[in-house]
């Protein structure tokens, strides 16, 4: 029988920044305040975050979680998720006279602006992202037409764009920082007039993820990655640590952590995506003690303090007045 534990010295290396950003923790915030508020059942529309144990949690505290808003009674209040939702979303949430908060995180509301005025302006827009990733489908749908999906740097060289001195691009704020450039690059060399978001799309937490996994790959012989499998930002850092050589996993709960994975390992990376808890993230660091780890080590890395303002009318009464 092959000796599954870790090195009798095993460390567990921890990234920092990991798990909850400011977009995921304003989101939660609405729905749990939408409860307390209004008192449940509150429905939410599509995942609030990408994250299994979120989404059973509050579906403990009472909100229901439906796909379509046809699933939606009228006149009840319903939450559009973080990733964002389209304007025809929108409009039919207001046919329907439903009470809407909107948890769409602002840094997807800023791609949704300038999506809308390069239209105004008459420009075509590719869009770099995953098809049928909920944020795609919002962005794309702040459209009516005149939009492009890529996906790779294969999809630059077949796009047919009509005036290409009028060509612009966004992308998905949760992709690989890496491969965005490279599709970038691409873009640019087939269009050289194309024209650029004035700050990068990809958002803070998802950069800070991907520096913190850059930085952590090198010093350990395997990274686990909590998140969810529908978690963007989580697949693109077991994506990212498996480019820098390193084998990666992603669990979603602690009975996932595989033995063999981390038998005979002296140095283990942990990290979570932007949807993950940290209380799942320690779960996790129970379970490779139960395997044999012997010391957590949190690394160097970025201490993030940014936090969105929650909607008007879930503020508490002082605030909103
Ligand atoms: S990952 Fe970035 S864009 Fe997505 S919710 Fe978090 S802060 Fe917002």
């Amino acid at each position: 029988m092959p000796d599954l534990t870790p090195a009798p010295d095993a460390e567990i290396l921890m990234a920092q920044p990991r798990g909850f950003c400011a977009g995921v923790d304003r989101a939660i915030e609405i729905v749990e305040r939408a409860l307390e508020r209004f008192g449940a059942p509150i429905y939410v529309r599509h995942e609030i975050v990408h994250n299994a144990y979120v989404v059973a949690d509050l579906r403990r505290k009472g909100a229901v979680f439906v796909g379509e808003l046809d699933e939606v009674p009228a006149g009840a209040t319903v939450i559009f998720s973080a990733h964002g939702v389209s304007r025809e979303v929108r409009e039919d949430a207001a046919r329907r006279g439903l009470h809407v908060f909107d948890a769409t995180c602002p840094l997807v509301t800023k791609v949704h602006v300038e999506v809308s005025k390069l239209r105004a302006q008459g420009c075509e827009i590719v869009m770099i992202g995953h098809r049928g990733h909920p944020e795609v489908e919002g962005t794309m749908g702040q459209a009516n037409g005149g939009m492009v999906l890529v996906e790779s740097v294969g999809d630059v060289e077949t796009l047919q764009i009509a005036d290409p001195s009028r060509l612009a691009y966004v992308t998905q704020t949760t992709l690989s920082v890496d491969e965005t450039r490279e599709i970038v690059a691409a873009l640019k060399a087939r269009f050289p007039e194309i024209r650029e978001p004035k700050k990068q799309d990809i958002c803070y937490a998802t950069q800070n993820r991907q520096d913190a996994v850059k930085f952590m790959a090198p010093q350990v012989e395997v990274v686990i990655v909590v998140g969810s499998p529908n978690s963007s930002n989580s697949n693109r850092l077991r994506e990212l640590a498996e480019r820098l050589g390193v084998p990666a996993y992603m669990v979603d709960a602690p009975e996932q952590v595989r033995p063999e994975w981390v038998a005979g390992k002296r140095r283990i990376g942990l990290t979570a995506g932007a949807s993950a808890p940290e209380a799942l993230a320690q779960s996790i660091v129970e379970r490779l003690r139960e395997l044999g780890a012997r010391q957590v080590r949190p690394l160097d890395g970025i201490e993030e303090n940014m936090a969105f303002p929650l909607p008007r009318g879930l503020l508490p009464t002082s605030a909103a007045a």
